[in-house]
């Protein structure tokens, strides 16, 4: 079924940090816009672009239906691309369109622990995912960014440990991927959500996760690239497509492909 498409109006923006923008939406659309039951609901902005809509994927990082609002981080990534500069220069008054939301995980309270790790991408819906875990939640959160600056205050259960990690010049996703190798891994049933840099989560961690931990599908289906590096949103899709055909093409890993269609769910 399509999603419906809603017309949201910028209230105020906030710099967070040095790399990150909040926007917050609001205006006549937003009655129409139904909150999605999922911590790492996202919507889709429509950016016209010489006649054709050009969609850029963000998380729903927070939502008061009284309020009538909803806030988005984005990342500001520097002059390039789309999504990013217009949150540095956008206005209040101005109106974005957006369909949504989709979603497909939240934290499970059957969980024995949780293990997070993302980028500034995956931030907001890292962020989302630690508020909405029981007060009893036990886990390790890994978020890598790019200096102390851009850590961010969280609010987290008391067993869930967060760890910043300053990639510095390092490519993005490098220190993310070491640092989730390198760490502990607990006893019981682990509940995983791993996002960011698409080379770094699909052929390092996903890796690691599925066939060297053997985390079953239906606990690890939340693992897959945000965003690639040196690709527009357009080239991210086509690289996500190629990935999925070679993995199907390759007998043990399209296994893997088919126990958990990770790459695609975000399309
Ligand atoms: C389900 C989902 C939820 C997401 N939630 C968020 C969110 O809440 N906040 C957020 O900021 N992003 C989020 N993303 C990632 C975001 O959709 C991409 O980063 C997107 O490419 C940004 O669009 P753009 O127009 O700014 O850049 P594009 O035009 O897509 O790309 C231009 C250039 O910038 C580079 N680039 C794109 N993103 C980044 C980045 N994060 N860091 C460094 N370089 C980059 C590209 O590689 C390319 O070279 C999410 C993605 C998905 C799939």
């Amino acid at each position: 079924m399509a999603r419906p498409r809603t017309t949201l109006t910028v209230q105020r923006t906030e710099q967070l940090t040095p790399h990150l923008i909040r926007v917050h939406f609001g205006g006549p659309g937003f009655s129409a816009f139904e909150p999605s039951e999922f911590s790492d609901s996202y919507v889709k902005f429509i950016f016209p672009r010489d006649g054709i809509d050009v969609l850029r994927t963000y998380t729903v990082r927070a939502l008061d239906a009284a309020a009538g609002e909803l806030a988005v981080d984005f990342v500001y990534h520097g002059d390039e691309g789309i999504a990013g500069p217009w949150a540095a220069s956008v206005q209040p008054g101005e109106t974005i369109d957006a369909f949504g939301p989709g979603g497909a995980y939240s934290p499970r309270a059957d969980a024995d622990w949780h293990l997070l790790a993302g980028d500034e991408a995956a931030l907001p819906a890292i962020a989302t995912a630690l508020e909405a875990m029981d007060a009893t939640a036990r886990g390790r959160a890994f978020i890598e960014v790019s200096g102390p600056e851009d850590e961010l205050t969280l609010t987290a259960p008391a067993g869930v440990e967060v760890t910043w990690l300053h990639r510095g010049t390092r490519a993005t996703g490098e220190l993310l991927a070491e640092s989730v190798r390198n760490a502990p891994w607990d006893d019981g049933q682990v509940q995983v959500f791993i996002h960011g840099e698409a080379k770094s989560v699909m052929h390092d961690l996903r890796r690691y996760i599925r066939r060297e931990r053997n985390v079953p599908a239906e606990w690890a289906a939340s693992i897959s690239g945000y965003w690639r590096r040196g690709r527009t949103e357009e080239g991210f899709r086509a690289w996500k497509a190629d990935l999925a055909a070679q993995e199907k093409a390759e007998p043990a890993r399209g296994q893997l492909i088919q126990l958990a269609p990770s790459p695609d769910r975000h399309r």
